[in-house]
């Protein structure tokens, strides 16, 4: 049991922390691809840095390690339960040793388990097979990814596309919606497995399972080859680009299945996942535990850097701000501008700007940056150490974050994806900005970090407390500044005129 649990600890480390090479592959091309000195161009640059630097440092690629999903084949005889229990302590210790988040909430008491063991979490599908090894795959999906999964119940009218009728020219429709709606809130360039047919349920599954083929894999079902080969295509035309700043590459891997379907129903289940596609697997000697090989990579082969040069290449350009900020340096910036932070900045996110509706701040919030991040922190000492700090989708916090502007005179708000409307017009009004930092980028970001100042409101678990970090050179892009600009907003408009370009017939 002691070495299963061992091998499952390695398993999950190299997934959190160091991408397989189909997946660096597929971004080292958008890297090349990618027009060089664009937004998108810088976001890929320090993507790249943060690849190399989780593989280095052994360091969560990105913040957000998602549900832990084990797809779980045993030879016949083998005691599941056994492998069950396993994996659930490997789970709990990977999560002590920082290499996942604690992600596992009491959906009814909004408790943290704080170990991600819970009801249903982490999730284990197994099945027998006629092999004598045990084999261990493992997705590794964020939140803001998985938010962006989508389902169609064709025929249905598609916004830009008209009608998507139930045939593969339908299906292409559903999948280019599905890659322009998640636009940058699920850390594009992105990957989608897709279902077409089964059930609301099963369809979801099998759309997931797609993410277990690697990125270069050629479907064996020639129609369904072909239409993968076509939606490469075209989703990258509709320009969505990295992080949703307008590029060439919005999409690095499509990956379509079939299931039979009842006659009433014709489902098109999308699972989008982002640049931070962390799968790997094993095989497992049944007997000892031991790993036998792995799965998606060859040990044999030098992981390759992927960083062209060190760090955030900087200009020159660059504006420097300490915090707190002035109402005056944040109405000076534009739409565009690279801003370097430094001082002090407090994280925030759902349960935090849900509490700050009803109750007053812990912390004095005029001119404070706000950053949405839910970081990996390990405690030691009397202190904590950020282990992971990239930021989260900031569209989910559309309903407060106004308020929480104009009630608190919070001056910026870091975050991913861009806000809508509302927040845009709390900009302009209060004098504040958005900025825009690189989803994913987890260590890129915890190594701005200087110092874990405090922290407040622990009860709400770790990466949902309110923290108070000491940044030095923090680098973001204003994606919506105080004078009514959105880059968002811009983008959604002209990717949505390409996207209608693809309706044809
Ligand atoms: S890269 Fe972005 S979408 Fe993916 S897990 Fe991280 S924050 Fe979520």
């Amino acid at each position: 049991m002691k070495q299963l649990t061992n091998s499952l600890i390695e398993l999950i480390t190299q997934t959190s922390t160091n991408l397989p090479p189909d997946v660096r592959a597929a971004m080292g091309l958008a890297l090349e691809t990618e027009t060089s000195g664009t937004q998108a161009a810088q976001a890929l640059g320090i993507i790249a840095s943060n690849i190399d630097m989780a593989q280095q440092d052994a360091g969560p690629i990105c913040q957000d390690t998602g549900m832990p999903t084990f797809i779980v084949h045993t030879p016949v005889g083998v005691n599941q339960l056994h492998v069950k229990r396993a994996i659930r302590e490997a789970v709990a210790e990977a999560t002590r040793r920082g290499k996942l988040r604690p992600n596992s909430v009491d959906s009814l008491t909004g408790k943290n388990s704080g170990d991600n063991l819970g009801d249903e979490t982490p999730v284990i599908h197994f099945e027998q097979w006629e092999e004598d090894d045990i084999e261990v795959k493992l997705i590794l999906k964020g939140g803001g990814c998985e938010n962006k999964n989508i389902q169609y119940s064709v025929p249905c009218e598609l916004e830009h596309l008209g009608r998507a009728d139930r045939n593969l020219e339908g299906v292409r429709k559903c999948i280019l919606h599905a890659v322009w709606q998640a636009q940058g809130q699920g850390c594009a360039p992105g990957a989608v497995g897709v279902c077409i047919g089964s059930d609301r349920a099963h369809g979801y599954v099998l759309a997931k399972n797609q993410l277990f083929r690697t990125l270069d894999d050629v479907n064996p079902v020639p129609e369904l080859a072909k239409l993968e080969a076509e939606i490469m295509e075209e989703a990258n035309r509709i320009g969505v680009g990295a992080m949703g700043f307008g590029g060439k590459v919005s999409l690095i891997g499509c990956k379509i299945a079939a299931a039979n379907r009842l006659p009433a129903c014709y489902f098109v289940s999308v699972a989008y996942d982002c640049w931070a596609f962390r799968r790997l697997g094993v095989r497992l000697d049944a007997g000892s535990g031991q790993i036998t090989r792995w799965l998606y990579r060859d040990p044999e082969r030098e992981v390759v850097r992927m960083a062209k040069t060190e760090g955030f290449p900087l200009t020159g350009r660059e504006v420097v701000l300490t915090a707190p900020l002035s109402e005056d340096a944040v109405r000076s910036l534009r739409v565009g501008d690279v801003v370097l932070i430094s001082g002090e900045v407090y994280t925030g996110r759902d349960a935090v700007h849900a509490y700050l509706m009803k109750n007053a701040p812990p912390v004095d919030l005029r001119g404070a940056v706000l950053y949405h991040c839910g970081p990996v922190m390990l405690k030691e000492g009397s202190g904590w150490v950020v282990k992971a700090a990239g930021p989260t989708t900031s569209s989910r916090e559309e309903p407060y974050q106004a308020t929480v502007i104009e009630r608190y005179g919070v001056r910026a708000v870091i975050g991913k994806g861009g806000m809508g409307q509302k927040t845009l017009a709390a900009l302009q009004k209060s004098g504040a900005v958005y900025l825009n930092a690189i989803g994913g980028a987890a260590q890129f970001y915890a190594r701005t970090v200087e110092k874990v100042v405090d922290v407040h409101l622990l009860d709400f678990g770790i990466p949902e407390a309110m923290w108070r970090l000491r940044v030095n050179k923090f680098a973001a892009i204003v994606t919506m500044d105080a004078h009514g600009n959105s880059l968002h907003a811009d983008v959604e408009q002209e990717t949505a005129a390409k996207l209608a370009e693809l309706q044809k017939v």
